[in-house]
């Protein structure tokens, strides 16, 4: 099976890619083992020197990278330019920290001496999807490969060529042959794969369709899994809010990267106080938002990753629509643009409310007052991250407990940070990536105790 990767903007074809052989498939196996064994042993210093060095490859080649981002996957050139920012970002975060995270922890008992120490697994396999096609490999990469597993990668069918940069920046960075590998397959022999001795845990970021596929299948092998999935974030809006700020913050929560984030806010809940004076500066604001080539800078909304996505959209859009929602502008795609759309009358009964939107449409509901915002916040199945608007900063953290979600931001929109903890709950997945939390998932903790 070959793998096709097609700009799209343009709808012009960038490259295809031919699926590995099953023996070389069996060759890489064999070469990450006899890698792991050595960079197993590997200091921290010698593995962060790595990690040191392909932040600086990022940075200096940041416009090669951006480039392929944009082809492959039509974000906005600005956006791609930043992701890999992020990238050398983690990659330095890890290489300073990992080791303090790791270190050996003594506990007094009734040995003589007792403590935990953090080993590597082994192979550690990632599923991994094209909406952030750098970031979510590094965010993988930088903590695993720091604790001393190896890598082994299976990107997106239609961001090939950002995976075969990530391989390339890293042998560049001094990586040993092997410690990371990109994987050419398709989804049969992702199952296998996980069957396979050497790979010990696999992470996928997608759809719950695939986190559900993957995480059976290690579950069927005793393997462990992280799963970070779609999300239905709510954005609060409470009547004391800085409706200027608030709505500049909910123009990026939710047309950044054409809203294909899994953390974007994608449920609007405005009080009722508010609501007029909030939807005409959002209207405004969108109505501003440039769309166009996502290569020429100033673009603010490129397309979407593939034409069918806005066809999927589209009828989550008009389905709601059938059940009472306006649109108040946007509404419209063609090929794999869809306008920025904002959509009122809208009620949590409706797909645009209960499923996940991944593209570039707000649906806003009006609520009486804080505590109305809130049970329908709580009103959803995933559990990414909420975020509140308001100035009441004493009240609003009365409000942590009640909510599920994973995150919970004030005045800001959920965004993930390698110095914090970032996952779901719910139908969102579970484990957490990034920070401390993140590193420790793909580790043997092993209690040593001597009498
Ligand atoms: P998928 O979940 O299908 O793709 C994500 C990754 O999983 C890709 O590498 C894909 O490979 C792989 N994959 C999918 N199914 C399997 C399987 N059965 N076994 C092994 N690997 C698998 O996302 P889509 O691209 O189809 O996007 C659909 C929707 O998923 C979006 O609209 C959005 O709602 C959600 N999504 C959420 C993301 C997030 O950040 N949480 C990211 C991307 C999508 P391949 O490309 O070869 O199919």
């Amino acid at each position: 099976m070959d793998f096709i990767s097609i700009n799209p903007y343009t709808n012009q074809q960038i490259a295809t890619y031919s699926e590995l052989s099953e023996e070389a498939l069996n060759q890489k196996i064999i070469k990450g083992q006899s890698a792991f064994e050595a960079w197993r042993t590997v200091s921290f210093e010698v593995r962060a020197k790595v990690f040191i060095k392909a932040a600086e490859i990022l940075r200096t080649k940041t416009e090669i990278y951006a480039q392929t981002i944009t082809l492959e996957m039509g974000k906005p050139i600005a956006e791609a330019r930043l992701e890999v920012e992020k990238c050398a970002w983690v990659c330095e975060y890890y290489a300073e920290n990992a080791e303090r995270f790791l270190a050996t922890k003594t506990i007094e008992t009734d040995a003589h001496e007792s403590y935990v120490v953090y080993e590597p697994l082994g192979g550690v396999l990632a599923i991994m999807p094209w909406n952030f096609p750098f970031w979510q490999v590094f965010r993988f990469v930088a903590p695993t490969l720091m604790a001393g597993n190896v890598g082994l990668l299976k990107h997106a069918a239609n961001v090939m060529g950002s995976a075969i940069h990530i391989e390339e920046i890293l042998t560049e960075a001094g990586l040993p042959d092997g410690v990371f590998q990109n994987l050419i397959i398709g989804h049969e022999t992702v199952e296998r794969l996980i069957a396979n001795p050497f790979v010990k845990a696999v992470t996928l970021t997608g759809s719950e369709r695939a986190g559900s596929a993957v995480a059976a299948a290690a579950g069927k092998n005793i393997k462990k899994s992280l799963l970070e999935l779609g999300g239905s974030n709510a954005f609060v809006v409470l009547a004391d809010a800085d409706l200027d700020k608030t709505t500049d913050v909910a123009i990026a929560a939710r047309y950044r990267n054409s809203g294909q984030s899994c953390i974007a806010g994608k449920r609007f809940i405005v009080v009722a106080e508010v609501y007029d004076a909030f939807l005409s500066l959002f209207k405004e604001k969108v109505a501003a938002l440039k769309s166009g080539d996502p290569m020429q800078e100033g673009i603010q909304i490129g397309t979407l990753a593939k034409a069918d996505f806005a066809i999927n959209l589209h009828k989550q859009v008009t389905d709601s629509i059938e059940m009472g929602a306006e649109v108040m502008i946007g509404g419209t795609y063609n090929g794999a643009y869809y306008a920025p759309t904002i959509l009122v009358n809208v009620n949590a009964k409706m797909p645009v409310f209960r499923e996940e939107v991944f593209g570039p449409v707000a649906p806003i509901m009006k609520v009486k007052n804080a505590e109305e915002a809130l049970n329908v916040a709580k009103d959803t199945a995933f559990g990414l991250g909420i975020s509140i608007f308001t100035q009441d900063l004493q009240k609003v953290k009365t409000y942590i407990s009640q909510v599920a979600d994973a995150s919970f931001f004030v005045n800001e929109l959920v965004k993930s940070d390698p110095r914090l903890p970032f996952g779901g709950t719910g139908i969102s997945g579970y484990g957490r990536e990034l920070s401390q939390e993140g590193i420790l998932e793909f580790v043997n903790v092993k209690t040593v105790y001597i009498k």
